[in-house]
């Protein structure tokens, strides 16, 4: 019998052919700063595009080049490959120059009938929020015109009430594994935030309801302190080496990754100008390695290290992303003078041989652990 769990992960694992019964004309994004509240209130559909089934990164390499950072790759893979037959379109944005070469190549050959760039300011201040505000406006005006449709305040404010109640939703599951008496795997909830954005919001709610429902009837669920574990630095999907984490006798129980927690941080506010909410939220959200305050990026995983009762950080950085390997020295000084251990691991998209990286980990922690 199915459990809660999979009942969620499946809007992400069916994703697919979910999208293919829906009528209403579908978005693709791939940055956690694309405004899915307006595709909602526009009556689309927006799905993140995870490059999860772009394997053969052959003619993605050929177009980008082999320099490319297996996340863009495996992206591009995807659209070359006919993966989403059905996406009318995509919205992708600035968060790296791998994103922005991206872009292009995914206009020019797999050929969108929709497309819009958002450009997002790197400095966090007045003038780059009243930039992206006017960013915001324009990708209205561009899908009313598109798509013949009126984005209405109202509209917005509904579509906002529904993301911000997915945001609650998640909060709770992750505020859970503050606790050193729940423990729910890195890899099920990964699959949970990935379920989130794949379209289905409403559906998701109500599945993510009934599983925090059935948690809360649990007074503990069995589980012991453990070493706590946390995951920091690029988008990060690989289940190998959580498992290797889990085997070990750690916990990871926070992500600190564009899949994890940062995708679900704070709420848009219901009061006031909803266009400018939804833009002043994305821009403030500030704690991704495009942005170009390392120091703001570093006191948000002190914020989380505190918050989870981390004890050692693993470090993902896939191969080639400048933005996250340039940050590392600093982070690692820093989380030395804080007595928090860490271990980079530079990696791919969709690796599947983690041996020597298991051996790596594995030093580790036992050091961390056992002395
Ligand atoms: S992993 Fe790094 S290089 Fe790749 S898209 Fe993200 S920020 Fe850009």
């Amino acid at each position: 019998m199915k459990t809660l769990v999979e009942n969620i992960t499946d809007l992400y694992k069916n994703r697919i052919e979910l999208l293919k019964t829906k009528d209403n004309p579908k978005i693709g994004w791939i940055s956690i700063y694309t405004p899915e509240e307006i595709f909602y209130a526009a009556g689309l559909i927006p799905f993140r595009i995870t490059g999860e089934q772009g394997i053969d990164l052959t003619d993605a390499s050929a177009f980008l080049g082999s320099n490319f950072c297996s996340y863009v790759l495996s992206c591009l893979s995807e659209g070359l490959g006919g993966i989403y037959p059905f996406m009318e379109g995509i919205v992708f944005l600035d968060s790296c120059d791998m994103r922005k070469r991206l872009y292009e190549v995914w206009v020019h050959n797999v050929k969108p009938r929709y497309s819009f760039f958002l450009e997002l300011p790197k400095a966090i201040n007045q003038p780059g929020r009243e930039y992206f505000r006017l960013q915001i406006r324009k990708l209205i005006t561009s899908i009313e015109s598109h798509f013949d449709y009126k984005i209405s305040d109202v509209l917005l404010q509904k579509a906002i009430d529904l993301c911000n109640e997915s945001r609650r939703l998640l909060k709770e599951l992750y505020d859970m594994r503050k606790s050193d008496t729940f423990f729910i795997s890195s890899t099920a909830t990964i699959n949970i935030i990935k379920a989130c954005t794949s379209g289905l919001k409403e559906e998701f709610n109500e599945r993510l309801k009934q599983l925090l429902l059935f948690i809360k009837k649990q007074d503990n669920n069995g589980t012991k302190k453990k070493h706590r574990v946390m995951i920091s630095g690029s988008y990060f999907d690989n289940s190998g080496i959580i498992d290797t984490i889990e085997k070990m006798g750690a916990h990871v129980v926070c992500e600190d990754i564009s899949n994890g927690v940062k995708y679900l941080e704070g709420e848009i506010p219901q009061d006031g100008d909803p266009v400018e909410a939804i833009a002043d939220y994305y821009y403030e959200k500030g704690s991704c390695a495009r942005i170009i305050d390392t120091e703001r990026r570093f006191n948000h995983m002190m914020n989380l290290i505190k918050e989870y009762g981390i004890e050692s950080v693993i470090y993902f950085s896939l191969k080639f992303c400048d933005t996250n390997f340039m940050d590392f020295p600093y982070f690692k000084n820093k989380l030395a003078q804080n007595g928090i251990p860490v271990l980079l691991i530079e990696g791919e998209q969709n690796m599947t041989n983690i041996e020597n990286l298991r051996t790596r980990i594995q030093t580790f922690l036992e050091t961390r652990m056992f002395s």
